[in-house]
């Protein structure tokens, strides 16, 4: 599960904009994609040459977690060398990654926390939405990291379309035992009903809940972007587990 330090001393990094998956909500794979926050993302040859010269803080905040995130950041040719830049600073990485192309990573077993970013169980569904007929790769990327002793969390964007899916996916990622962080954004949901039923997850165990208000452009539809951001983002993930008696909390 996401921790404290995760909100409150951290910084996102949008390493790339390259992903194997065409998610169909997702604008990154589209011919023209938004240009990424600038605050944080540089050019691949901006960033390799800034970890080999040890210029890194300077571009970006010496803080004690970076969540890094894409694109699919398995895909960046420098990420081996961040995470080792990282990590011999004692900075906690969580890698945010759909789990294609996990198990080739040398530099896995540097990594603190990894969010498998998992829109669909089913094989079908899974295809339908990411256009990449490869659940089998989740099911790798999950056992890889299981084989490291990695933790692990399952991140789904919950939408119209798989609402009727959030069941199953609650109940794989228990037979699997891992935590599941739910997205949602507010932009996407009309109904009363539809948004009572995804708060209720904030009652089930070892489930998360993250509202957003419209996903960040330029960033994976299945990051919680402005959440992360925001050391606020924690307190709203506390709270809305307390959420029943606190009718102010949305
Ligand atoms: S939403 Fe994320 S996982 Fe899906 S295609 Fe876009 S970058 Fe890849």
């Amino acid at each position: 599960m996401l921790q404290f330090w995760d909100f409150a001393s951290q910084h996102t990094l949008v390493l790339t904009q390259v992903c194997r998956l065409r998610c169909y909500p997702c604008d990154l794979w589209k011919p023209q994609p938004p240009d990424p926050p600038s605050l944080s993302h540089v050019s691949s040859d901006r960033l390799s040459e800034a970890l080999l010269d040890r210029s890194f803080f300077d571009l970006f905040p010496r803080v004690k977690t970076y969540h890094i995130v894409g694109g699919d950041p398995v895909e960046s040719p420098v990420l081996d060398l961040l995470v080792t830049y990282l990590v011999a600073h004692r900075v906690r990485v969580v890698l945010w990654t759909t789990g294609v192309g996990l198990s080739g990573l040398e530099s896995l077993t540097h990594v603190h926390q990894v969010v498998l970013m998992v829109p669909a169980i089913d094989r079908t569904q899974y295809r339908e939405y990411t256009g990449w007929d490869g659940f089998e790769s989740v099911m790798d990327g999950l056992q890889t990291c299981r084989h490291l002793k990695k933790k692990v969390l399952v991140a789904t964007t919950v939408q119209a379309e798989n609402l009727p899916f959030l069941p199953d996916i609650r109940e794989w990622c228990w037979h699997h035992q891992v935590p599941w962080l739910m997205t949602f954004y507010a932009s996407d949901m009309v109904s009363r009903d539809v948004l009572s039923h995804i708060y209720h997850y904030h009652h089930v165990a070892g489930v998360s809940v993250i509202r957003q208000r419209k996903p960040k452009p330029g960033v994976c539809v299945h990051v919680p972007y402005d959440a992360l951001q925001s050391p606020w983002g924690w307190v709203w993930l506390v709270l809305g587990k307390y959420r029943r008696y606190l009718p102010w909390v949305r």
